[in-house]
């Protein structure tokens, strides 16, 4: 394993961070805007994100450069913009840090599709380079490749986050087939876990998709698959429209009685996604807490 994650997991399984863009959302960020776009036109609230997770004791958190590739950001007239969008995140959540948490650097997928011809595989690939490059040089200290369903787009992410040499952690979203156990393409925990591992990731793990409890039994083939300690982030359970809002049926202390279940499976890093906040973390580290054992 990479030195960096050997040294984080020293003490047992950690947590990490909750979502960010509802927490955007509540200080503002309207519903359809970039998020990422943030990093440069509101850092201030960008950081209290951040800092709110670190608060909580998140002990790896996050940037805010989920869609900071150059596909996403051109929608937004931003495409001159990746390296400032990407470096301005890195900044942002390394205050927020201190010396309290890691900074892992998000990319998500682009939004084209290798599949539907939309893109080259060389374009897709000379992107993801132009956004790992930027955290890299910018001081994060890992690269989380998150919520990918196409296994050949996430191939591409991870060896583009490999090269430069930080720690990396690949997540697919398994939200589809009968048992919720395949992405949207159709990839097993046990492809994916070849596939990324064979492209550089030294890490594997799964986000989004649906709650928390659907996580377990991929969690642990996962960690069969890949014999590393893997990489977890559950949305707050199902979601529900309430007055118009998206809001999520799980509280805290239902998603973090997960927690021991989870790391029984394997888990390493456990964190949430979409729903998810502050109060889900303080809850994941406080049973972290409790069932520490060194
Ligand atoms: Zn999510």
């Amino acid at each position: 394993m990479h030195p960096t994650l050997q040294q984080l997991l020293s003490d047992g399984p950690v947590a990490t961070d909750g979502a960010w863009g509802t927490q955007l959302q509540q200080r503002g960020l309207p519903v359809g805007a970039c998020p990422d776009a943030w990093n440069l036109q509101k850092p201030e609230l960008v950081e209290q994100v951040a800092t709110a997770y670190v608060a909580a004791g998140s002990q790896v958190i996050l940037t805010n450069t989920f869609g900071a590739n150059r596909f996403i950001l051109a929608r937004h007239d931003l495409a001159d913009r990746v390296a400032d969008v990407n470096k301005a995140g890195v900044s942002i959540s390394r205050r927020a840090a201190a010396d309290r948490a890691l900074v892992f650097a998000s990319i998500g997928p682009t939004g084209v599709m290798l599949m539907m011809g939309d893109v080259s595989e060389d374009d897709l690939r000379a992107a993801f380079a132009q956004q790992a490059q930027a955290l890299a040089e910018a001081g994060a200290d890992g690269i989380v490749v998150e919520t990918m369903s196409d296994p050949a787009e996430a191939v591409l992410a991870v060896a583009a986050a490999h090269d430069t040499g930080l720690p990396v952690v690949a997540c697919m979203t398994f939200d589809s087939g009968a048992k919720l156990d395949r992405t949207m393409m159709g990839t097993t925990p046990e492809q994916a876990a070849e596939l990324l591992i064979a492209a550089g990731a030294h890490c594997l793990g799964s986000n989004c998709g649906h709650g928390i409890a659907g996580f377990v039994e991929i969690c642990r083939r996962l960690h069969v698959a890949s014999k590393r300690p893997v990489w977890i982030k559950a949305n707050a359970g199902l979601p529900e429209m309430r007055d118009g809002k998206t809001v999520y049926d799980q509280t805290p202390e239902q998603f973090a009685a997960y927690v021991p279940a989870l790391v029984d499976a394997g888990a390493g890093m456990i964190g949430g996604c979409c729903g998810t906040t502050p109060e889900y973390i303080a809850a994941v580290r406080g049973k972290l807490r409790c069932g520490a054992t060194r």
